[in-house]
């Protein structure tokens, strides 16, 4: 038996346009995995470079990063959900499927919801943590520890001094 793992699960700008965050939850909950924290995130240039930092040199990587932002999709956003529990990374890469979406598992989530452009984008749906070293990166670098449920990974406290901070107006 394994130990329990946390994942990041980026439901990409595809699928938010599709309407298929609805379905995508659905299968991963067939993991029976804990989802401890989730968000939509308005992706930066900077935050989906630093996410796709290992593809830097890659031939497709400028319209990589142009996909995650949103920019050719009109849903300029992300869903991103932090799931836990045991064997968590291979049982969502499972359901997840094969990088490219026309050769994956026609069942898995990218098989049955991905497709690849006419122009060669991948748009595969969603995103999914490939080991512990990467989820730990990625989860740190989408979410703050307190938008976790659990503690995942050793966390301080700071006093923080000015910062400008929305609230609301009553
Ligand atoms: P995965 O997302 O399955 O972990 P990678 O880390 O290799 O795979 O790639 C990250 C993302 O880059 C993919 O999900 C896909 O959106 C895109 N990608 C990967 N390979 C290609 C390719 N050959 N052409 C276009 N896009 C690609």
């Amino acid at each position: 038996m394994s130990a329990n793992q946390a994942t990041l699960v980026l439901v990409k700008p595809d699928g938010l346009k599709k309407s298929l965050t609805g379905n995508i939850l659905t299968r991963l909950s067939e993991t029976k995995l804990e989802i401890v924290a989730a968000k939509i995130v308005r992706v930066s240039k900077e935050l989906a470079v630093e996410h796709y930092a290992h593809l830097k040199n890659q031939p497709f990587f400028d319209e990589l990063i142009t996909y995650l932002m949103g920019e050719l999709h009109d849903r300029k956003k992300v869903m991103a959900v932090v799931y836990w529990g045991e064997d968590a990374i291979n049982k969502v890469r499972k359901l997840a499927g094969a990088t490219n979406p026309e050769e994956a598992d026609p069942v898995s989530i990218r098989g049955a919801y991905g497709r690849i452009t006419t122009k060669g984008v991948y748009e595969n749906v969603i995103h999914a943590s490939s080991n512990e070293a990467e989820a730990k990166r990625e989860i740190q670098l989408w979410f703050q520890p307190q938008d976790i449920i659990v503690d995942l990974y050793p966390a301080q406290e700071v006093a923080e001094k000015e910062v400008l901070r929305k609230v609301w107006v009553n």
